[in-house]
């Protein structure tokens, strides 16, 4: 299947629009993607036609909520290689998926056990274990980056021991866009026995994913960075695993048995679902991914890969650009200085023409005080990008250097 780009964004009301009398660029992928019509049509269809609580059927409505709802998580399985659709537990994104995480592993640790994430690590897959090791005595270690961006095998190997109990790290970086070898990261973690776990916020959309051959014990992701509502997040967890850990929040749904003096719990998934979760959202994950597994993948992938490569070529020419970040790997994400501006300057520069950047540390403060800068301004592609969007970039970018 060849690629038809400008067929792809007409799925996409939203890139229609105009900003500051400028047709849109749309360059902030790796903070939120656009949804395409397909998906907003399967959330006004629930809320018109489905309308109704998951799970407590007696009536039709709630089994139709529900056979979609459900039929969401075998497509997210599916999705992500997973052999057992118990393993997906639906949160509210990335975040909570991490969070939940590091509450159930509570009991498993104690002073002398050590956890491990990397220096490239967005605060939601950082704070969390803080948080974990504050409550448990645990130590935070942090394995080290290379000049490029990329973490250094050798010092992440160096602090992984028999003391390690999780390792956590991103499989791809939202500040720089690197892609991080998680297989073998993963193969060094659980040599020495610990749990893995994988932040896959910024890889779900840009690379395929196959939880199986990461070999991985969890992986997060958000729906909303996957053309599908926020709200929706996705923990994947062995099920094994998953039946082996305690509950985090009690509720209803969660529960097997509940007298006044103690409660029994579901097994996975729904241990881990206490309470009404965002049905619609879910049920548009599905949407998303019926629409997003219907496009020619390698295809969408060589493409997004144009686009960074055509953004590096042409910052090369453009002596006032510093690049924050050189990885050999790396997906969507291209992030800069340009001159000596300050970050949110340019972006608003930008936005002026029409171009939306983010601009600011990304949720990676002690990367950026690693790196030495304040922040950069970053631009992520996603698959509805054009070679006309780096164009209007790079002429963007031009035009800002004549004010500065
Ligand atoms: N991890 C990474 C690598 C991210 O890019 C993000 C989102 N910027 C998150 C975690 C948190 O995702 P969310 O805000 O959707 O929970």
């Amino acid at each position: 299947m060849t690629l038809d780009v400008a067929a792809l964004r007409a799925e996409f009301p939203i890139l229609a629009t105009q900003v500051h009398d400028a047709p849109l660029v749309y360059l902030d992928n790796a903070a939120t993607t656009q949804k395409p019509q397909a998906v907003l049509d399967a959330l006004m269809h629930y809320y018109t036609h489905d309308n109704a609580n998951v799970h407590r059927g007696a009536h039709t409505l709630a089994d139709r909520a529900t056979r979609d709802f459900e039929a969401a998580r075998e497509a997210t399985a599916a999705f992500i290689g997973a052999s057992d659709a118990r393993g997906i537990i639906f949160t509210r994104g990335t975040t909570e998926s991490i969070n939940l995480v590091a509450n159930v592993l509570s009991e498993r640790l104690g002073p002398g056990d050590e956890i491990l994430v990397t220096e490239l690590e967005h605060h939601a897959n950082l704070v969390p274990w803080q948080m974990l090791a504050a409550r448990t005595g645990a130590v935070l270690r942090v394995a080290a980056i290379d000049a490029a961006g990329q973490v250094d095998l050798a010092d992440f190997g160096n602090k992984l021991s028999t003391r390690t109990r999780i390792a956590a790290f991103s499989h791809v970086s939202n500040a720089l866009g690197t892609v991080n070898p998680v297989e073998e990261m993963t193969r060094l973690a659980r040599a020495v026995g610990a749990l893995v776990l994988v932040d896959g916020a910024q890889a779900i959309a840009h690379l395929p994913v196959n939880v199986e051959a990461i070999g991985c014990d969890f992986y997060a992701f958000s729906a909303h960075k996957l053309f599908a509502p926020t709200g929706v997040g996705v923990l994947w967890g062995r099920t094994a695993l998953l039946d082996a850990l305690p509950p985090w929040q009690g509720g209803g749904e969660m529960i097997e048995t509940v007298a006044y003096t103690h409660s029994t719990w579901q097994p996975a998934p729904h241990r881990f679902e206490a309470g009404t979760p965002n049905i619609a959202g879910v049920i548009g994950l599905g949407a998303a991914l019926r629409w997003f597994s219907a496009q020619p993948r390698a295809a969408l992938i060589a493409h997004e890969n144009t686009l960074v490569e055509a953004t590096l070529q042409a910052f090369g020419e453009i002596p006032e650009i510093r690049l924050v970040g050189t990885p050999q790997h790396r997906v969507s994400v291209v992030s800069f200085l340009l001159a000596d501006a300050h970050p949110h300057d340019v972006g608003t520069l930008l936005d002026r023409q029409g171009i939306a950047v983010r601009t600011g540390h990304h949720c990676t403060m002690p990367l950026m005080q690693r790196l030495g800068v304040p922040g950069t301004v970053r631009a992520s592609y996603s698959v509805y990008n054009t070679l006309d969007d780096v164009h209007r970039l790079v002429a963007g970018i031009r035009k800002t250097l004549t004010f500065l």
